[in-house]
């Protein structure tokens, strides 16, 4: 069985995280609107006003130009990506990332000592929620 993990709103949430003032506001990893750069993630209340990774800033600023847009910290967020991984090698330890925030994960020789895969999933997405205090979706 292979399970597919992915982080919501991955670098926003680790923002969100890192700076409990940002929780409630509309937070914008990514590019600035005033140079050309897209946005890399948006917390979950940016994207009600529409706001979605790879659209650009200036479209973004549009849409809600209250928006605290934050320049992305890419080597924080792969350690955080590093702790999310060893979380998953407790389960098994053939992992496949596709990006910092996403992974498929054959647990097929861990089901025996562990449980289901749907049992995996929600252990993984418990100790990532606990000790990370992110949110991961495990499918
Ligand atoms: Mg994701």
């Amino acid at each position: 069985m292979i399970l597919h993990v992915d982080m919501d709103a991955f670098y926003a949430s680790v923002e969100e995280r890192d700076r409990p003032e940002l929780v409630g506001q509309p937070v914008i990893v990514g590019g600035t609107p005033e140079g050309r750069g897209v946005v890399a993630a948006a917390n979950y209340v940016a994207r009600q006003y529409g706001i979605h990774s790879a659209m650009p800033a200036v479209t973004a600023r549009r849409l809600c130009p209250q928006a605290i847009c934050l320049p992305p910290r890419m080597r924080y967020y792969a350690e955080v990506s590093k702790q999310i991984q060893e979380i998953f090698q407790r389960f098994t330890p053939i992992i496949e990332p596709l990006s910092l925030d996403e992974a498929f994960l054959d647990v097929s020789g861990s089901e025996a000592l562990f449980g289901s895969a749907a049992v995996i999933g929600r252990r993984i997405k418990a100790e990532i929620r606990r000790e990370l205090r992110l949110v991961a979706e495990a499918t």
